[in-house]
């Protein structure tokens, strides 16, 4: 089963993603976490996407088209791999189909996760991130904090706001948000692979609710 899961920031893809692959042994393809990784080693890649990362904006459309297609022709998903913030806009979309016609692979659903405005900001901004490139453990201050803190439970390397999640750089990535991935849920319904999922309850119920629409 391959999935492309849709939403706005903060609607839960990362947390959801990984509940997937520990459920179901599928591969989660983050490009916020593979762009992150990339600015930590410095990478030529890193040095393109930060300064729109930063400020909340879009890195460019073909940037990440090649990121997804290098991915996807050099490793081998057996059980699948979940998109979790690839698309974001209709170029890319459009992009992903051409990509899997040359790859003769096919997407099974698009899952749309959708969560109250007020909620998004309140998730964001007491959101914290693991800041080891090769964990990324996503933390909550109030809904699901650090045993010790500060510290990854994992890991043990410092959790940290990532620098795109201050207030300001929220209101850029809402507002990008409805401007341009938005759109992607009509895009997908006309494609005929659209599934919308209420995400305003736990991320154990809306796993769940995924695993039941698409099975
Ligand atoms: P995320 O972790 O998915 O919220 O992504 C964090 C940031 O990485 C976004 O605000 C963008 O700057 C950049 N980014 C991640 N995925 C994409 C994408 N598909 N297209 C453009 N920019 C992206």
């Amino acid at each position: 089963m391959n999935l492309i899961l849709l939403g706005a920031p903060g609607a839960g893809k990362g947390t959801v993603s990984k509940l997937l692959v520990e459920k179901k042994g599928m591969v989660q393809i983050s490009t916020g976490d593979i762009l992150r990784g990339a600015i930590k080693e410095g990478s030529d890649l890193g040095k393109k996407a930060e300064g729109f990362m930063t400020r909340g904006e879009l890195v460019p459309d073909q940037l990440i088209l090649d990121i997804i297609e290098e991915k996807l022709s050099k490793e081998k998903f057996p059980n699948g791999f979940i998109l979790d913030g690839f698309p974001r806009t209709i170029p890319q979309a459009e992009g992903l189909k051409k990509i899997m016609s040359r790859l003769s692979i096919k997407i099974n659903a698009a899952v749309d996760l959708i969560v109250d405005e007020n909620e998004i900001v309140k998730r964001l901004s007491s959101r914290r991130t693991c800041s080891n490139s090769d964990c990324q453990a996503i933390y909550n201050v109030f809904s699901k904090p650090t045993k010790k803190e500060g510290i990854c439970d994992h890991c043990g390397s410092p959790v940290v706001q990532r620098s795109d999640e201050t207030e300001d750089a929220i209101k850029v990535r809402l507002n990008t948000y409805k401007e341009k991935t938005a759109p992607l849920v009509d895009y997908y319904k006309n494609e005929g692979l659209l599934k919308s999922i209420d995400a305003n309850k736990g991320s154990d119920k809306v796993c769940e609710s995924i695993i039941s629409t698409i099975e």
